[in-house]
């Protein structure tokens, strides 16, 4: 109904609307008239309401917030939002991996732990998950992995056999696995939950010294969980159970923090230690390299709309900045190519002029056109489309150039070795967490491991089973006696 006090409905072009009620019709009967554009509008805004959901990572959950960081930093990085004092805007997603963006968000299953941090030197993300280490350290078996994590081509539902078929045939999962199927593998919120950048990254000072550095973020709401039976109960009662939590707190004004912690490795320890410092599948002991507190990330304030700032995210592990780099870390090597591939497809060639992606500082390139280009050309002067020129267009900055990475070696499909050349330990720091368990939380890991080994062939769980007996001998009898019980 008209209101003067309310604004004027218009037409995507602007033009007022005098009637959003009844369409245009050959009497009060139908037809529908094709001149009547405000309907096609409508309905054809309502065909495109969708964009593709990211094949991992669907379903998620964020706020924007601020990382604060409280101690000196300078003698391993330059990076400025990394100097004591510093205090940066950012915005955090949080997501489930394996479920669709409908999927129930109390579900067991890794969690995303993705920050994008808007610093002045331009956008850090920091694409973590919840837990220090991942299932797989060559990229190679990715996308074969995640195919078993999503539904069988022929029944359309999630297959365990596929899952523990997988597992069972790669033995650097197990690491991962236990945590997967122990208590912290279906936490209550996202606020109750560490986060890790799991890779090894770099930070570089303004020497131009090199060290590696894990990141994490140690959640200051207590470790909380859900065993599988009360998440049946949520999940009954709500799918948007973490959404609903974290948005409620915030508005609350009960702002969720982390500590953010980082271990230091100096460069050329990376030769010495007993484990490859760059595989995924592993931790760097605490009693080797002790985590340093550096500051406090926290979120307090929740996004307008959910699918501009949330569903439009786009976060990318090539996205670092001065003082922070990469590692040989094969699977970050492969993740800095494929997230930004994946927002291309997804969003378009342009998705970093989209207002949650766009960097706060000022930004130069001489990429051209393409679908949704809305900002021109960004050389810094007109002329300037081409580079070199002499337009005034953009230059590089020579000061910013990093260390070299020493490599060496000739190229190969190498197998994956520990450290110093030994052939890989999958069992060492499995067995360490697992001995970190007590009694009851041991016996939650082999009923949470029988119930996800529903259906799944004898020889399948055999073969899963004799790796957990690697492990521990305890590990492997305590999930075969737990697959009869859930057989019973
Ligand atoms: P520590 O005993 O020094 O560290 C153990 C760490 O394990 C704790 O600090 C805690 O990490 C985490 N942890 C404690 N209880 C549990 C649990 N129930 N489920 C999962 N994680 C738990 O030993 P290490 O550093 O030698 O690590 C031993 C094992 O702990 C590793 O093999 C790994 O599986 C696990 N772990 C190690 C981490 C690391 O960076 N070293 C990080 C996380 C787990 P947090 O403080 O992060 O909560």
């Amino acid at each position: 109904m008209f209101d003067k006090r309310k604004p004027k409905l218009t037409t995507t072009a602007g033009a007022p609307i005098a009637d959003n009620q009844n369409s245009i019709t050959a009497g009060p009967h139908g037809p529908v008239l094709l001149q009547d554009y405000q309907l096609l509008e409508k309905l054809a805004h309502q065909n495109r309401e969708r964009i593709p959901e990211r094949p991992v990572h669907a379903k998620g959950w964020g706020a924007h917030g601020t990382l604060t960081i409280t101690a000196n930093m300078a003698q391993y990085t330059k990076a400025k939002a990394l100097q004591k004092g510093a205090s940066t805007p950012l915005i955090a997603r949080f997501s489930t991996v394996a479920g669709e963006l409908g999927a129930a968000d109390a579900e067991r299953d890794v969690r995303g732990f993705a920050l994008k941090i808007y610093t002045e030197e331009g956008n850090w993300d920091m694409v973590g998950n919840n837990t220090p280490v991942f299932f797989v350290r060559d990229p190679y078996k990715f996308p074969d992995f995640i195919h078993t994590q999503k539904r069988h081509p022929k029944t359309n539902v999630r297959s365990p056999t596929a899952m523990w078929d997988f597992w069972s045939l790669s033995p650097e999962s197990l690491h991962q696995v236990t945590i997967l199927m122990s208590d912290r593998g279906l936490p209550l919120s996202s606020m109750h939950m560490n986060g890790y950048g799991s890779h090894t990254y770099s930070l570089i000072n303004a020497k131009n010294e090199r060290f590696w550095v894990k990141f994490h973020f140690k959640t200051r709401q207590g470790h909380k969980h859900l065993t599988n039976a009360e998440a049946a109960t949520v999940v009954g009662h709500s799918r948007e159970s973490y959404q609903e939590a974290l948005y409620g707190a915030i508005e609350q004004g009960n702002f969720p923090q982390w500590e953010v912690q980082i271990q230091i490795m100096p460069e050329l320890d990376a030769e010495k230690t007993p484990y490859n410092p760059f595989d995924l599948t592993k931790v760097w002991p605490h009693a080797d390299y002790p985590p340093i507190t550096i500051g406090t990330l926290e979120l307090n304030r929740n996004v307008d709309n959910y699918f501009c700032e949330i569903e439009m995210l786009a976060f990318a592990p090539s996205n670092v900045v001065p003082g922070i780099s990469f590692s040989p870390d094969k699977m970050l090597q492969a993740r800095v190519f494929s997230y930004a591939d994946a927002h291309r497809y997804r969003l378009g060639t342009h998705y970093e002029s989209l207002p949650v992606n766009a960097p706060k500082c000022p930004v130069h390139n001489y990429h051209k056109d393409g679908a949704m280009n809305f900002i021109g050309q960004r050389s810094g002067a007109t002329d300037a489309y081409y580079e070199p020129n002499s337009m005034n267009g953009a230059v590089e900055t020579p000061a910013y150039a990093e260390p070299p990475l020493k490599i060496s070696g000739d190229a190969a499909r190498y197998p994956q070795k520990d450290g110093a050349g030994q052939s890989v330990d999958d069992f060492t720091q499995p067995r360490a967490l697992f001995n970190l368990f007590d009694k009851e939380q041991k016996q939650r890991l082999f009923d949470n491991i029988a119930a996800a080994m529903t259906g799944v062939p004898e020889h399948i769980v055999e073969r899963q089973c004799v790796l957990f007996d690697k492990v521990a001998p305890e590990y492997g009898e305590g999930v075969r006696l737990a697959v009869v019980k859930a057989r019973q």
